[in-house]
């Protein structure tokens, strides 16, 4: 009983207001407005439903209330985007292995997000993909790559097994790359639709394209500590933290309190946090929003910044991004 009253005393309102309300407030319409329905509970059991609704949203307010008081951000945000993931692929999977009722539309594609890109300019349709990440985008900005991607967890996962980042290319040598490739994969995709190249053609390519990433992952990440995968070659990711720019949060770091121990820029695995930006006191380009650098402060010289404003940034964007998680997870599939 205490514990509980406790528990209550301690809970951060802002923080257990927006996932109670965010999941409630998305998820409801989609029941009544998209069929078949969305839900794997309503495809299985008829009128269910709400029962998974429900069971989001408690999960949403339990997490929200982790991720507000984490004091780290970085391993507690890495098991929950892995879990996404492990959830997405899993129906993938038992979609095409098991019942068609764990897929979202029954058709194969290949879950390579350089195809959020490619695929719509190659098939002259299909937008749905993206129109939900710029609507995501819209909501928390570049937060897509780093806490509801399904591929993105894997490239953070393999960067930790390094306790500290090494670099190989310059910020810059990074950047020429990584833009380099978005052009490269649109003109691609583009071509394809001029010449009118087959699915098998496209299938093959986004295959290929899809392997060399993993390799990166495998090889680079995990042996260089930071996200090779995500911060050079990933096109969508490239457009994300373009786009992201537009989003009005930001990393900044009060030089009054700051002791440039640099502890933050080990922690930062999207290369966005160097000894240079902690001197400049905003983080670099790369930055996608993690919050991983936050935690890793002892002098909380670090916060996140809305439009100026400092007080409660992270909880209330670590709060929507949470909602939106648990949204994912009943919605997010292929
Ligand atoms: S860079 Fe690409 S793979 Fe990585 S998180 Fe972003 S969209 Fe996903
Ligand atoms: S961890 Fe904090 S004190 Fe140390 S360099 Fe980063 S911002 Fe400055
Ligand atoms: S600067 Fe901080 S918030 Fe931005 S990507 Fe690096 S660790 Fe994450």
């Amino acid at each position: 009983m205490n514990r509980l009253v406790a528990s209550i005393k301690n809970l951060n309102l802002t923080a257990f207001f927006i996932t109670l309300i965010l999941p409630l407030f998305l998820l409801i319409p989609v029941h009544y407005f998209v069929q078949p329905s969305m839900f794997l509970a309503e495809r299985f059991f008829p009128g269910t439903w709400w029962i998974e609704i429900t069971a989001l949203t408690i999960y949403s307010v339990w997490l929200g209330q982790i991720m507000a008081k984490t004091g780290n951000i970085g391993n507690v945000r890495i098991k929950y985007w892995l879990f996404f993931s492990f959830i997405f692929f899993g129906q993938f999977i038992l979609g095409l292995t098991v019942n068609d009722n764990f897929l979202m539309s029954g058709e194969l594609h290949l879950p390579i997000p350089a195809l959020i890109i490619a695929s719509p300019i190659y098939r002259g349709e299909g937008f749905f993909m993206p129109i939900l990440l710029l609507s995501t985008l819209a909501i928390i900005g570049p937060g897509w790559c780093s806490h509801l991607c399904y591929i993105g967890a894997w490239d953070n996962w393999a960067a930790r097994k390094m306790k500290r980042p090494r670099k190989t290319f310059s910020r810059k040598q990074t950047l020429i790359l990584r833009y380099l490739i978005l052009a490269f994969v649109i003109i691609a995709a583009a071509l394809m639709n001029y010449f009118g190249a087959s699915v098998s053609v496209m299938f093959i390519s986004a295959l290929a394209f899809g392997i060399i990433g993993v390799f990166l992952m495998l090889f680079f990440s995990r042996k260089l500590g930071y996200m090779m995968h995500c911060t050079t070659y990933c096109p969508t990711g490239s457009l994300v933290t373009l786009l992201g720019k537009l989003y009005p949060l930001r990393v900044k770091i009060d030089q009054n309190s700051c002791t440039a121990c640099n502890i933050c820029s080990t922690e930062c695995r999207y290369d966005a946090l160097t000894p240079m930006d902690v001197k400049s006191g905003s983080a670099g380009w790369n930055c996608t929003l993690c919050g991983d650098c936050l935690s890793s402060c002892h002098e909380s010289s670090i916060s996140f910044s809305f439009f100026g404003l400092k007080k409660n940034g992270w909880v209330i964007y670590i709060s929507i991004i949470v909602a939106l998680h648990a949204v994912f997870l009943a919605l997010a599939r292929l």
